[in-house]
């Protein structure tokens, strides 16, 4: 065994042997596996092997995809038969939401290029004649799915991964982990220790357990997963060829052709949580013992979708633990805030992902940046609340539900609330529906509605939308007042903060005291990295706003950038300090009454940062905002928030001061074409493809200018555009194709309706040529093509002279 390595990946499943291969595919040496057992001696052990493109998330498909197209090739390449069948696959949708969520689905695989058909109750007979399709609506047949072995594929990409030089260390347990003062890591083994600069914990089920060697929660808890086997049947053994995978969600479940007979797999209301304190360390590939009744209900579901099953008699209970994150999303890429530590974990699918993910990780490790946009794997999604106990409660809802229909604007109540602003009571009070945002409960809207209390949810528009409108007319009319509490805020000093910050960002750090600027930060590909906010203070000092959900993933980026002489501080702020914002028309009228301070705008202009006192309480205040009102946001001391809220509220009772919520901010912000980050903002485009290309400035070094370079040389290859799209009650999400004619030229990144413009709004990247105001396009939304039109951005308030009134 080696004793020095560059990377020790920790698990032998289908995840951490994908990881191995491709790390040592892609060229790096001394690349090592170590495994307690033998390969495949968790999950992956007993997985039914379907493998299929399809996800609810666009990036995840691609990572499906990239799997399919591997698994293809290994036979070839190492010689090993990973067992790939070509079988189609079905999803079927007995009721008319359901039939949106497909309509979804089948716009995002067209923007994939993926082979995705609309098939009929008829059709879907057709292709599975074992099948009873009564109530069914439709489906959706996706002709080049299939199945694997699960063990094949380990095996194959083992190696492969072999005879790109890797080396494989079964029958050896890692005990412990301790990081180096250089970084380095010390992998310790039951056979002795490994030094090297890499861990990737990909411990399946235990991956718990080897984060908790280097001080990680990881929130991943396994589940009790149940396919029952049936005996051969005579219409299955006469078919010369493979039937479909049938995914019956409304069933909640799979049944798959296994040699002469049928596979059912079934997802119960009641999740069985196995060990959710930790797998003893011991268990390794054998079956949990099976619990008919608990499932019972489900294998008369698949009886009444497959009668043929009903005539024959089960041949094998499978029930084997499968690994739960609280949304069922695994965990993968830099864990916050080490250095050198790589996720692989938390895989309720692995199969399916396993080559693609472990393609991108390996590519990710190697580059510093993931060739496709993962964020809804990076395990920085998530803050320190989804912990342990948060995931233990969770699972309990995400589990039943992994077969329900995904909405985009479904707020589940399992394990909430988490965090709350200290006025979260009052903002209960004023009739708010929240939403979960990291962990935080923000109101997405307000209504004086009992029964609109709880949003319907929908891919239409739903009895959250005229509370929306209210709000947006609201806040252009009069003035209105936003919690944006959990803005990820940090602190930067030191005498080398201004030449480490100019650094990080493609913009100028403002130099002057006082002074706002928006600051992209990039990635060495010159693609958007995080989008901060940055305002000099006192003494050098820089105070620095992201989005709440990048909290962690931006602050990450920061540490591993930090220099090493320790001329740089950072303090995280966000939890010491809330943030509401004020704006509308009368929003300055209403910050004169009650701030100790001039406010008018020859004494604040726009763009510009000052402290003073609002009341009692002493604040800094923005003079900008994301909605292009005239307006501020306020940042306090979170213990005071009550205290600035109510001086705030009752000098606004003379302005008609309203609260409102996310929906009406993010309908305001498309209007203003504003981006969003990881909508336009993500690691595909550069700031040169968007309206902000004026902060990119070429007379400084930064990390990303030279690719940006390249791409100002050689013409982008994108731009974004600001679409009005026709459309009656669904506007587009994100992820709608866009097509000229029959050609796809582009893909929307966000959407929604604009109360204040009265339209339904798409922002998304074409071809240049085609983002000129005045181009006839058509955005494809649920599955049906709608003309749009490009238009001049913003729509609202074009010359911007509300927002710097
Ligand atoms: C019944 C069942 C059916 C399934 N069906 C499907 C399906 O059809 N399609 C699909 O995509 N997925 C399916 N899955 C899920 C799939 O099996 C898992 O998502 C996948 O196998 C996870 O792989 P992994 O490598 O992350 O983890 P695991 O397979 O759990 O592997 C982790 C490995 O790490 C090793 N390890 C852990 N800790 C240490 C340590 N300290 N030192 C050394 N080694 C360590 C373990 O011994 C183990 O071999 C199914 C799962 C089950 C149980």
């Amino acid at each position: 065994m080696k004793t020095q390595a560059r990377v020790v990946v920790i698990g032998g499943g289908a995840i951490g042997v994908a990881v191995l291969y491709h790390l040592a595919k892609y060229g790096w040496q001394d690349v090592v596996l170590v495994e307690k057992h033998e390969l495949t001696s968790g999950s992956t052990w007993m997985a039914a092997g379907n493998c299929s493109f399809f996800h609810s998330n666009y990036y995840c498909t691609r990572v499906n995809m990239k799997s399919i197209e591997i698994y293809q090739k290994l036979e070839a390449e190492t010689g090993q038969d990973p067992g790939w069948h070509t079988t189609g696959s079905i999803r079927t949708a007995d009721n008319p939401d359901r039939m949106d969520e497909l309509g979804y689905m089948y716009s995002m695989n067209r923007c994939l290029g993926l082979n995705v058909e609309w098939v009929t109750p008829a059709e879907m007979a057709q292709l599975h004649p074992m099948m009873n399709v009564e109530g069914l609506q439709g489906g959706l047949y996706w002709p080049d799915d299939g199945d694997v072995d699960p063990s094949g594929i380990t095996q194959a990409m083992a190696s492969g991964a072999k005879k790109y030089g890797a080396e494989i260390y079964q029958h050896n347990q890692v005990t412990g982990l301790t990081q180096k003062t250089n970084g380095e890591w010390i992998v310790h083994t039951q056979k002795g220790d490994i030094t090297c600069d890499w861990v990737v914990n990909a411990g399946g089920l235990w991956a718990p357990q080897v984060g908790a060697m280097a001080e990680l929660d990881i929130p991943s808890i396994a589940g009790e997963h149940t396919h029952i086997l049936f005996e051969a049947i005579d219409a299955v053994v006469e078919r010369d060829t493979m039937l479909p995978l049938i995914r019956d969600p409304d069933r909640s479940i799979y049944v798959r052709q296994e040699m002469d007979s049928l596979i059912l797999g079934l997802y119960e209301n009641k999740v069985k949580q196995w060990y959710p304190d930790g797998v003893p360390w011991e268990y390794a590939q054998s079956e949990l013992q099976p619990d008919i009744d608990h499932v019972a209900d489900y294998i008369e579901h698949g009886i009444h979708r497959f009668p043929i099953m009903g005539e024959s008699g089960f041949k094998h209970v499978t029930v084997g633990p499968i690994t739960y994150t609280p949304n069922g999303n695994p965990l993968v890429g830099p864990a916050y805030p080490l250095k050198g530590y790589f996720l692989a974990c938390g895989y309720s699918f692995g199969i399916t992902q396993a080559g693609g993910i472990g393609h991108y990780i390996a590519g990710w490790m190697m580059n510093g940046e993931p060739e496709i946009d993962l964020w809804s794997v990076d395990s920085r999604r998530y803050g320190s609340y989804a912990n342990w106990a948060y995931n233990h409660e969770k699972i309990e809802d995400t589990y039943p539900r992994l077969y329900s229909i995904i909405y985009p604007n479904e707020w589940r109540d399992a394990a909430r609330p988490n965090r709350t602003s200290p006025i979260y009571e009052y903002q209960k009070e004023a009739g708010a529906a929240f939403g979960d945002y990291y962990g935080w409960e923000c109101p997405n809207y307000f209504t004086a509605e009992k029964s609109d209390l709880s949003e319907t949810p929908s891919w239409r528009r739903n009895n959250a939308f005229p509370h929306v409108a209210a709000e947006c007319n609201h806040v252009m009319n009069k003035v209105g007042l936003l919690d944006l509490t959990r803005f990820a805020k940090t602190k930067i000093s030191g005498s080398g903060a201004e030449a480490w910050l100019n650094k990080l960002t493609c913009q100028k750090v403002p130099l002057t005291d006082g002074r706002i600027a928006l600051c992209p930060m990039l990635d060495h590909k010159g693609a958007f990295k995080s989008d901060m906010t940055i305002t000099r203070d006192r003494d050098g000092q820089y105070f620095c706003v992201t989005a709440s959900v990048g909290k962690r993933h931006d602050q990450h980026w920061l540490i591993l950038n930090l220099p090493a002489d320790g001329s740089v501080q950072l303090e995280d702020m966000t939890y010491k300090m809330g943030c509401f914002v004020i704006a509308g028309p009368q929003a300055r009228d209403l910050l004169a009454k009650v701030a100790y301070a001039d406010v008018s705008d020859a004494a604040f202009a726009f763009g510009t940062c000052r402290e003073f006192f609002i009341g009692r309480v002493k604040c800094r205040v923005n003079r900008l905002n994301y909605v292009g009102e005239l307006g501020f946001e306020i940042f306090h001391p979170i213990e005071s928030q009550i205290s600035l809220f109510k001086t705030l509220m009752q000098a606004g009772a003379e302005f008609d001061l309203k609260m409102f919520g996310m929906y009406a901010m993010e309908s305001m912000r498309l209007e203003k074409g504003y981006l969003a980050w990881k909508a336009e903002m993500n690691v595909h485009h550069t700031p040169l493809e968007t309206n902000i290309d004026w902060t990119v400035k070429w007379d400084k070094d930064y990390i990303g200018k030279q690719s940006l370079e390249k791409v100002r040389a050689d013409g982008v290859a994108l731009k974004l555009a600001g679409m009005v799209v026709d459309t009656e009650d669904s506007d587009p999400w994100g992820y709608n194709p866009i097509f000229k004619g029959k050609e796809q030229v582009g893909m929307t990144s966000s959407g929604g309706y604009g109360h204040r413009v009265g339209k339904s709004i798409a922002l998304g990247y074409v071809k240049p040529e085609l983002a000129e105001p005045g181009t006839r396009l058509e955005v494809e939304v649920l599955g049906q093509k709608l003309p749009a039109e490009v238009v001049a951005m913003p729509l609202y308030d074009p010359e911007n002279a509300r927002i710097k009134a």
